[in-house]
């Protein structure tokens, strides 16, 4: 049963980074005329209102993209992606808009020529998506598992296309079962444009990894960066402290910390692109110190690995 909800965390740094890197990714695909696929293998809703429901409670929005609506200096990877999330928002607090999802940015980029297949298990948020896309005819919505259903789908036609694979990881099987099915996936359609999201979670005790191998996302990480030995590109986005890893509490020689009453918190999160556009690497390194800066001030820090042939 799933219970993780997108609306929670709608705008949040994490969604900064995913959603700016997604649509420089699609435009880079614009720039040919040849026809690209476009599949979104965990959709949620595709679109949030900020000012109520869900993403009222915690307002994540906050300390994610609207510390960047009111810069007009930034690079363009982040302004084009803020001029569009600016115009569905509109300029008020609270925003009387809809923050514009994976699909919503999808669509904004889809050409005539072009297609794209969405998979969403929640029952709400995949009714939610239908409402918001089943007019479109470019769109095929799909009530399944993104990760299972994506083989089918590749390659594209056209062969070109973009594969957006960004779990909630509410599901442990999630870190192993995404580079199972990249791997098959990347058997099909090896020249494709594949970009995998991650969380930088405090691990909760027990997860049964040593201290020092970091969590979970750090591992998956690492899986990824080895699945694939063409050109990838590895990006990193942290905005808070990592929280103490069980083990020696700091300052306290001889105490030890079980972690038992650290609840999992995000503090950065990361992509993994496989055969990512060569321009993404200049246009990150300009971003993420600004992006470090706005959303995690002090604490704020980024990397970034390129790595092929
Ligand atoms: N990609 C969305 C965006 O950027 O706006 C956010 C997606 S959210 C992080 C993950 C979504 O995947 C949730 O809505 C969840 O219900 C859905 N989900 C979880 N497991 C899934 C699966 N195996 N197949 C398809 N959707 C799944």
């Amino acid at each position: 049963m799933l219970s993780y909800r997108h609306a929670f965390h709608a705008g949040n740094a994490a969604d900064v980074l995913k959603h700016a890197v997604l649509m420089f990714c699609l435009d880079y695909l614009r720039q040919k005329e040849k026809s690209f696929l476009v599949v979104d293998t965990h959709a949620g809703a595709g679109f949030y209102s900020l000012a109520e429901g869900y993403a009222a409670q915690n307002r994540e929005w906050e300390r994610g993209v609207w510390r960047l609506l009111d810069q007009f200096h930034l690079p363009p990877l982040l302004a084009d992606y803020t001029t569009l999330v600016r115009e569905a928002l509109g300029g008020e607090l609270p925003p009387a808009g809809r923050y514009p999802g994976s699909p919503a940015l999808i669509q904004k980029l889809l050409r005539e020529q072009d297609r794209a297949v969405c998979f969403e298990l929640h029952p709400a948020d995949f009714t939610a998506l239908r409402e918001n896309f089943s007019t479109d005819r470019r769109f095929r919505l799909l009530r399944e598992d993104g990760l299972g259903g994506l083989k089918a789908l590749l390659p594209p036609s056209s062969r070109r296309g973009c594969v957006f694979i960004d779990p909630s990881y509410e599901m442990k099987s999630d870190y192993s079962t995404a580079p199972e099915h990249l791997a098959e996936a990347l058997r099909r359609f090896p020249t494709g444009l594949y970009i995998t999201w991650y969380p930088l979670l405090g691990r909760k005790s027990g997860a049964g990894l040593p201290a020092e191998a970091g969590g979970e996302g750090e591992a998956l990480r690492e899986t990824l960066r080895g699945l694939y030995g063409g050109n990838r590109c590895t990006v990193e986005l942290r905005t808070a402290k990592p929280p103490a890893l069980p083990g020696t509490f700091p300052g306290v020689p001889g105490v030890r910390f079980s972690g038992t009453n650290s609840a999992p918190r995000m503090y950065g999160s990361g992509m993994v692109i496989y055969n990512p556009p060569w321009t993404l690497r200049e246009a990150l390194a300009e971003s993420l110190p600004v992006l470090a800066s706005l959303l995690g001030g002090e604490q704020g820090c980024w990397d970034l690995w390129w790595e092929g042939e």
